[in-house]
């Protein structure tokens, strides 16, 4: 018999939600806990840093859930934090979105530094993008998204919590692992949704069904 995959993926009862052990699914990884594991993660909660993020998150959930927008709990948990330096990371294609949340944050007593992806403006090709792959091809210059760029540019201002605002798959992830700064996100980019990748998902058993038919492309 091959070995149980232990995974969330199946389960229709989550019941970690109130330690309710007598329901655990076999496959359950709470139920299947390594201890050293469990001690491990919460001795990381010992962080001074870590604890505080955890414990000001739970509670702008607490005292706001279903009242405040994405946009204004970020702000609410800058404050509760004690951050006075938002950055921005912005895709150029959403700088009015990323503007008018750089305006809410003023409004709020938050210094803003607010960067777009094509910062530095260098061409695609230094990096190796061949014409083939540019999203005009033969038109000579197209600046790269610049995402390290973006990081380093807000760690140089020393910004404290930043903010990503629709930056492509991938360049978000090279953002992530430059950035000093923890991060959050306000916009998730999908140029086909609108940007709420979630109604794919809503829509996966109608609409979106080749979602569930595993012929995404290469
Ligand atoms: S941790 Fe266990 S109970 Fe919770 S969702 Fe996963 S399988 Fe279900």
């Amino acid at each position: 018999m091959s070995e149980m995959k232990i995974s969330c993926m199946n389960c229709a009862v989550t019941a970690c939600q109130k330690a309710d052990k007598e329901k655990y699914p076999p496959f359950c990884p709470t139920k299947n806990m390594d201890e050293k594991l469990h001690n491990a993660v919460l001795e990381k909660y010992n962080d001074e840093e870590n604890r505080k993020i955890a414990c000001v998150s739970a509670s702008v959930e607490g005292d706001y859930y279903c009242q405040l927008t994405r946009a204004e709990e970020i702000l609410v948990f800058a404050k509760r934090m004690g951050y006075k330096k938002i950055g921005i990371a912005n895709c150029v294609g959403l700088i009015n979105e990323a503007r008018i949340f750089a305006k809410m944050a003023e409004k709020n007593g938050f210094d803003v530094v607010m960067v777009s992806c094509k910062i530095d403006a260098v061409e695609k090709s230094v990096i190796g993008v061949e014409d083939a792959q540019k999203l005009n091809k033969g038109c000579g210059h197209e600046s790269m998204c610049n995402p390290v760029m973006q990081a380093e540019f807000l760690n140089s201002h020393n910004t404290e919590l930043n903010v990503i605002v629709g930056l492509c798959v991938g360049h978000d992830s090279l953002f992530i692992k430059h950035s000093n700064a923890i991060i959050t996100n306000l916009v998730t980019k999908d140029r086909v949704l609108a940007h709420n990748p979630a109604a794919a998902l809503y829509n996966s058993t109608s609409y979106y069904k080749r979602l569930l038919e595993g012929n995404v492309p290469d």
